[in-house]
């Protein structure tokens, strides 16, 4: 029988702090991936999700190494790889059409990811962006356009596995072949948490609960893995945490968590966890619990890498450990509070 091996991570899902810390699913820089990936270990993360590619991990696995040494009390957190089975808006990436591009310079200001830059001519560095699509608005020549990725390989994501990473999350299209099919090619012999992450602007609630029956029959009738702990992610307004200013564009994945929720009627698993993302910030989990949404946890993504990423490296350390602790603090308050 198979049994989730990292009980600091499946005792976080359990007292409903867990935290994942999101670098990017479509993020290819591989300075960006380690400078976030240092910080968010200092930060305590539970979990840092990265793009699915070797140099990803690499440099991930650099960030997180640094951070230990300089602090051997700290837990290594787990890496999660990002695959797409079908379009997701989290797997596409802008391309710059340089025979429309005038080199306006509208653009800069506009990205969250500083992917637009002078150096010293007008420059577009495509690694750095992670498909937000807030640049769109601001060109007026209409030279960017956004390219969505092909799907994973399964056999590649195996290998990327063996290379260290221990945890992995699906988002699902409505495509649920295709999710079979993928997920069936998996190697799941040293994986320690899976994750599958549904909702967005793809999924309406008909289809949200269609994909929560594919995902549980697929995880939990594949023999010979028995006792898997896995999350389900119920997306909102991807990416939207860089973007808007609204404090509550968390809402969209909190209804979607509560629709979720009470969908189970009092049967979910044990083992399976309910966990947001998508303009999730560092008062999402104690706003859903005190709307009695009671999710495992929540990934913070674009709003605190947007907060760090102009900052010197010390900075974005320190601001990430203050942010995530006060995220944690907060829950347990609110929490006591309704007692
Ligand atoms: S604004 Fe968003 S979509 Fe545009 S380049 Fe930057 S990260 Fe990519
Ligand atoms: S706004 Fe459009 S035209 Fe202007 S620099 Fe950016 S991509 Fe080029």
């Amino acid at each position: 029988m198979k049994t989730y091996k990292n009980s600091s991570i499946f005792k976080s899902l359990n007292e409903q702090n867990y935290h994942k810390l999101i670098i990017g699913a479509s993020l290819k820089d591989l300075e960006s991936i380690e400078f976030y990936a240092y910080c968010f270990t200092h930060a305590k993360a539970n979990v840092i999700d990265i793009s699915a590619f070797p140099h990803s991990l690499i440099s991930a696995q650099s960030g997180i190494e640094t951070a230990l040494a300089e602090d051997p009390s700290l837990e290594k957190p787990l890496i999660m790889l990002s695959v797409n089975v079908g379009q997701d808006p989290h797997f596409r990436r802008i391309e710059l059409d340089t025979n429309l591009c005038t080199e306006c310079e509208a653009c800069i200001p506009s990205c969250p990811s500083n992917a637009f830059f002078m150096s010293p001519s007008f420059t577009y560095n495509e690694d750095l962006c992670f498909g937000c699509s807030n640049c769109l608005d601001y060109c007026p020549y209409e030279a960017l356009e956004f390219k969505d990725w092909d799907a994973y390989n399964a056999d590649e994501l195996n290998r990327l596995f063996k290379m260290g990473a221990r945890a992995f999350e699906i988002h699902l299209n409505k495509d649920f072949d295709a999710f079979r099919e993928f997920y069936r090619k998996l190697d799941l012999e040293h994986i320690d948490l899976e994750s599958f992450s549904i909702g967005s602007e793809l999924m309406n609630q008909q289809e949200l609960l269609q994909a929560k029956e594919v995902i549980l029959e697929e995880v939990y009738q594949r023999p010979g893995v028995e006792n898997r702990s896995i999350v389900i992610q119920t997306d909102g307004v991807p990416q939207s945490g860089a973007r808007f200013s609204d404090q509550h564009k968390d809402l969209k994945s909190i209804e979607n968590a509560r629709f979720l929720i009470n969908s189970f009627e009092n049967l979910k698993p044990d083992n399976c966890f309910i966990q947001i993302a998508g303009g999730v910030n560092h008062e999402s989990l104690s706003k859903a619990k005190s709307m009695n949404v009671n999710i495992n946890g929540v990934a913070i993504g674009s709003w605190l890498r947007n907060k760090i990423i102009d900052l010197p490296r010390q900075e974005a350390r320190e601001f990430s450990i203050k942010t995530i602790k006060k995220s944690r603090t907060q829950n347990v308050k609110n929490f006591t509070k309704r007692g």
